[in-house]
């Protein structure tokens, strides 16, 4: 397949901050053959009522907007959180189906994957979703063909692309881009990164967010939105349930990434709420401009 052409982008102006969520279930982690695997899924407790809907709760009393990323599987279990968030005024978007990383599937079960998931997204939600993002960052460059389906689907803008090693290319745009292919394209919005422990690191959501000083990452806020690049946040609802099963089966590293600090997360993201309103990335698409 050609290399796309690539076309950096930004807001005119200083950038607003865009706030995404990503809505799954405590126990659906990335490439873990126990939790990973959708046989199981419904043996769990489910949590998920509880906690986005005080995520929502958090974001009507500040006036903010929010990109919200379901799975299919979650369109499917719980359509009334997907027409909950679409009342309440936030973008649903759709996260895959059942969040497989994108750079291990075939391009034929990416492409059923994604049909699907916004089949159920959309059912849900009465309306068209065109934003998309990957399980765990898994576009991993601008000429994945990922990128490409989408465009063939139609999807007007993706946000999982970062450049972060190992979740995606150093190389890759921080900012913005326009990818583009035989004259169709789909806008790439990355995710906010700043400085952390001597490196790059994705600063705006998972243990990043809960761990650095809150004065490194509003810095890193703060450089994004001045050079016009939306500053882009990701939370998940069971980061606001420190109490959700202690998945001792698994690996250390994992673990110790996924529950780090979860009891700090509320009083942190309120006082993120507090120092400015989010929009959701459909806002923000309109206004991006060639660099
Ligand atoms: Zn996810």
């Amino acid at each position: 397949m050609a290399p796309p052409d690539v076309t950096p982008l930004r807001t005119p102006g200083p950038a607003p901050r865009v706030l995404t969520v990503d809505v799954e279930e405590w126990f659906h982690v990335c490439g873990e053959d126990y939790y990973s695997d959708p046989r199981r899924w419904e043996s769990f407790p489910s949590r998920i009522e509880t906690t986005f809907r005080l995520l929502l709760d958090h974001l009507e009393e500040g006036g903010h907007r929010a990109t919200v990323f379901f799975l299919g599987w979650i369109a499917r279990q719980k359509p009334h959180l997907v027409r909950e968030a679409v009342a309440r005024g936030h973008e649903p978007a759709v996260h895959g189906d059942r969040h497989r990383r994108a750079d291990e599937m075939t391009a034929d079960e990416f492409r059923d994957d994604l049909v699907r998931a916004r089949a159920s997204i959309e059912d849900a939600a009465g309306m068209r979703c065109s934003a998309h993002r990957a399980a765990e960052w898994s576009i991993r460059h601008p000429g994945d063909r990922a990128l490409a389906i989408l465009t063939e689907e139609g999807f007007a803008c993706d946000a999982s692309t970062t450049a972060v090693p190992p979740l995606g290319h150093a190389d890759n745009p921080l900012g913005p881009y326009r990818v583009s292919r035989n004259g169709a394209g789909i806008l790439e919005v990355p995710p906010l990164t700043g400085r952390g422990f001597g490196r790059r690191l994705p600063v705006g959501g998972g243990w990043p967010f809960r761990i650095l000083p809150e004065s490194r990452i509003a810095q890193a806020e703060a450089t994004y939105r001045e050079r016009g690049f939306p500053a882009v946040f990701t939370f998940h609802p069971w980061e606001f349930d420190p109490e959700h099963p202690r998945m001792d089966g698994l690996p250390p590293l994992l673990r110790a990434v996924h529950f780090a600090r979860l009891s700090r997360l509320p009083d942190r993201f309120r006082r993120f709420l507090a120092r400015g309103r989010c929009v959701a990335l459909a806002d923000v698409l309109p206004s991006l401009v060639p660099e």
